[in-house]
């Protein structure tokens, strides 16, 4: 039996949080606002965690700490066993050519007055590598393995439908041989019907190229189609993980069962009875003691209250973080 490969990416402990101004009163007053706390994750080369959650949940900020955009308040990034080193610093500046990031919008991350091969090739030229005279060639390579060809070079950006544009965004991406990509929201922009030709592109350039993803999305379909294993967040924690169709088809925390009822399911007869939170996810500024869920959460219990449910395995192997779920919730049942 071969041993399990050894993680490419590991988070630990993950947090950051940061200093900012409450509204009130003529000045307001500082506050500490907790966007990521205490997320852990492992990822295997060649497989795609999908981190999932409403906007504001923290995934973003998570992206930022693993790539070393930003720098964490707590705990640790490690990426093939070492630490990231300190952004800005030389060997941070090497270490980014193995992880790269993916934008939501593909003409942001594009500049309009330049022909696209170039920005293809810009990557190769901002980090000296490779000869300048092979450079066009390999952004010929990567135009073709993102499925476009040697016809688009010159063209620019406007030219472009979006798919395609989010495929230019791909190749360069893909130009300094990336172990790890981080992609955040990045088929969200593009029409529903593009949406899946990129998806397969990306589960194409995965097994080509054995790339990792860290894949960011708010809708738990679309990460169920291309993740090994998906996590969810809620107010910059994750509260389940685990096997994508078993979150799917049998959702543990409710929040997560909430997600999993508003998909739209075709066949009437696996559609699950659309589960209605209450309220709007609360300012992280203000996040509710006890479990951070229980203001919305149907399944609340008296407990959910004051104490803090910690992220840990269920029978199945799969880690939920809820009272309820591990049967630990007692009988007292929260008022609405
Ligand atoms: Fe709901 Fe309580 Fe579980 Fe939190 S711990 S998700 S409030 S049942």
């Amino acid at each position: 039996m071969n041993a399990p490969a050894a993680p490419l990416l590991q988070a630990r402990d993950l947090s950051r949080s940061f200093r900012v101004r409450r509204s009130g009163g003529m000045f307001g007053h500082a506050a500490v606002l907790h966007a990521v706390d205490g997320v852990s994750f492992d990822l295997t080369p060649g497989r795609t965690l999908g981190l999932v959650g409403e906007s504001g949940c923290g995934k973003t900020t998570t992206a930022r700490l693993v790539l070393g955009i930003l720098t964490p308040t707590g705990g640790e990034v490690r990426f093939e066993g070492a630490p990231v080193p300190a952004p800005g610093t030389r060997a941070w500046r090497q270490l980014r050519r193995r992880m790269q990031m993916v934008f939501q919008d593909p003409l942001g991350a594009l500049d309009r007055r330049i022909p696209v091969g170039q920005q293809v090739m810009e990557p190769l030229a901002i980090h000296g590598a490779g000869a300048r005279g092979d450079r066009r060639g390999r952004a010929l390579e990567l135009l073709d393995a993102v499925g476009l060809g040697a016809s688009f070079f010159a063209r620019y950006p406007h030219e472009l439908s979006g798919g395609q544009r989010q495929r230019i965004v791909l190749a360069r991406a893909l130009i300094l041989d990336p172990t790890l990509l981080v992609c955040d929201e990045p088929i969200s922009a593009l029409d529903v019907s593009i949406q899946a030709q990129v998806i397969n592109l990306l589960l194409d350039l995965q097994a080509k190229f054995g790339l990792a993803y860290l894949f960011i999305s708010h809708d738990l379909k679309v990460v169920r189609q291309i993740s090994h294993e998906v996590a969810v967040m809620y107010l910059g924690k994750i509260v389940e993980q685990g096997d994508p169709d078993r979150l799917l088809t049998d959702p543990a925390h409710p929040y997560t069962q909430a997600l999993v009822s508003a998909i739209p399911v075709a066949a009437a007869a696996r559609r699950r009875p659309r589960l209605i939170l209450k309220g709007d996810p609360p300012n992280p500024v203000d996040r509710p003691a006890g479990c951070a869920f229980h203001p919305r959460c149907p399944a609340a219990v008296d407990r959910c209250r004051v104490d803090t449910p910690v992220l840990k395995p269920l029978p199945d192997g799969r880690l939920a973080a809820c009272h309820v779920a591990h049967g630990e919730a007692g009988s007292a049942r929260l008022v609405a």
